[in-house]
């Protein structure tokens, strides 16, 4: 693999806090671009990091087959182009974060990451109303996989975008707005559109956090809606070693009133999520109040997310099912505990997106993390998914799955739409890669 401008950061895994958003390295002479877990190493001919908007858009025009990296903490092909396509970033392009207090929006550059973007609005005393676990990953990537933070009445991060800024194929510029009908098509859009250059996102007025973590909550006897909606955003945590939840993080807006949370023990201290690691790692506990992007997130923003030695996997369910499907889990639980290292049980709302891993349906998300052996867990992540089978998962786009593209494609009623969608903006199929090719048209 070559690379067109500057030289290759060093491969930072494990931080996920680079500046750059690509990581990168050189083992002997070849170039390598790995994903953040390093777990993959993607095939392409070419990685360029245009500097310029008029340096990207010749060089789309130019290639027959491009993909985009974001900050790379997809865990699966979803990113990659193939060994004669191009893997682009956008992260050498000059970031944008232009806030509009009167309109209350930010039109925020694709490669900017959640972090630096939290600031800026912050800044300006706005808020975006939630976030994913970590603040390290891009705005672009993560709305094009659908990543979603927690709260019964939160929807997915893409639920705030309100107009797409696109490079397409033919390296012109095509702006998609709300109005237009190709919008639920054009923010979850797995990367087959185009290179996001630029998206406008609603915000609200800053508001505070305050976070609480729980311990030992049983599955016997769960109220599950109850549990779910007894704070604004609401995750629990398991390791499956026994039938119930570790912690139960609670992260309650201070502008809101107190629910009471009598189903288990305040914590005495702060915790981290994954067994073993350090909690310093976490956003404040214990009630202290904090600005809403220093709390929504689990993870600090200067410290590694997560365990940083994993694999991920997510499937997203109607939360109607939420307490049948963990039951079902419960059923194979020492078959998943031996290679999870954690999981996290969160809720999203429905998503108008047509590939929205919520689209129309109230959900539960069950995410594992996993240890970082293929071999050892692909096959829990098929038994898994015979497990959720009856309820209809929808696995997260950017994690680990198991399930054919014929069974992914059922489960998405608007697939059709996108399909038309990906071929009038682009027919010659620049930005379709295997893992598009496979889910369209397989
Ligand atoms: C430690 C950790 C914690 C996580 N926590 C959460 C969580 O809380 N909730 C959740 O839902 N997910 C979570 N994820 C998954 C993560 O949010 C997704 O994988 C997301 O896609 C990451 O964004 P990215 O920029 O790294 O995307 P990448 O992996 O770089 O790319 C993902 C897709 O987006 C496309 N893309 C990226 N940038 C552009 C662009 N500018 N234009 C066009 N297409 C583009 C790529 O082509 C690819 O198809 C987590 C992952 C990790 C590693």
């Amino acid at each position: 693999m070559t690379e067109s401008a500057g030289p290759a950061e060093p491969a930072t895994a494990g931080t996920g806090a680079g500046a750059g958003g690509v990581l990168s390295g050189r083992r002997g002479s070849a170039e390598v671009v790995t994903n953040w877990a390093r777990t993959v190493r993607y095939s392409a001919r070419a990685f360029h990091r245009p500097r310029t908007p008029q340096e990207l858009s010749a060089l789309v025009a130019g290639s027959a087959r491009v993909r985009v990296l974001g900050s790379g903490h997809s865990f699966n092909r979803i990113a990659e182009p193939g060994p004669d396509g191009v893997l682009l970033s956008t992260a050498g392009l000059p970031p944008v974060t232009e806030v509009d207090t009167a309109a209350r929006t930010v039109r925020v550059s694709g490669g900017v990451r959640y972090a630096e973007l939290a600031r800026a609005v912050h800044a300006r005393g706005l808020a975006l109303p939630n976030m994913a676990s970590l603040p390290h990953i891009s705005v672009a990537g993560s709305v094009a996989t659908g990543t979603h933070g927690s709260g019964v009445a939160n929807g997915p991060l893409a639920s705030v975008v309100r107009e797409v800024e696109l490079v397409v194929a033919d390296g012109s510029a095509v702006t998609i707005g709300r109005d237009d009908p190709r919008f639920d098509g054009a923010v979850t859009s797995l990367g087959a559109l185009g290179v996001v250059t630029a998206l406008t996102l609603a915000l609200e007025p800053a508001y505070g956090v305050e976070q609480r973590v729980y311990t030992e909550l049983p599955l016997e006897g769960l109220d599950f809606e109850t549990v779910a909606a007894a704070g604004y955003s609401v995750s629990l945590f398991t390791d499956w070693r026994a039938p119930g939840f570790r912690q139960v993080w609670v992260k309650r807006r201070t502008d809101r009133p107190a629910v009471d949370f009598p189903w288990a023990a305040p914590a005495a201290a702060a915790l981290h999520p994954v067994p073993g690691m350090p909690a310093a790692n976490c956003t404040a506990q214990l009630g202290v109040p904090g600005p809403w992007h220093e709390r929504l997130p689990h993870f600090r923003a200067e410290f590694t997310p997560s365990s940083g030695e994993e694999i991920q996997s997510e499937y997203l369910l109607p939360r109607s099912a939420a307490l049948d499907a963990l039951h079902a889990v419960d059923g194979i639980r020492d078959t998943v505990a031996a290679v999870l290292q954690v999981c996290e049980v969160r809720t999203v709302a429905a998503d108008p997106q047509w590939l929205g891993p919520s689209h129309g349906r109230d959900s539960v998300a069950l995410h594992f993390t996993w240890v970082r052996d293929e071999a050892a867990v692909l096959p829990v992540v098929r038994r898994l998914e015979e497990a959720l089978d009856p309820f209809d998962p929808r696995p997260h786009w950017g994690k680990v799955y198991a399930a054919p593209p014929a069974v992914v494609r059922g489960r998405y009623p608007r697939l059709p739409d996108f399909r038309a969608l990906v071929r009038s903006l682009d027919p010659g199929g620049t930005f379709t890669n295997a893992f598009v090719r496979d889910l369209l048209d397989g």
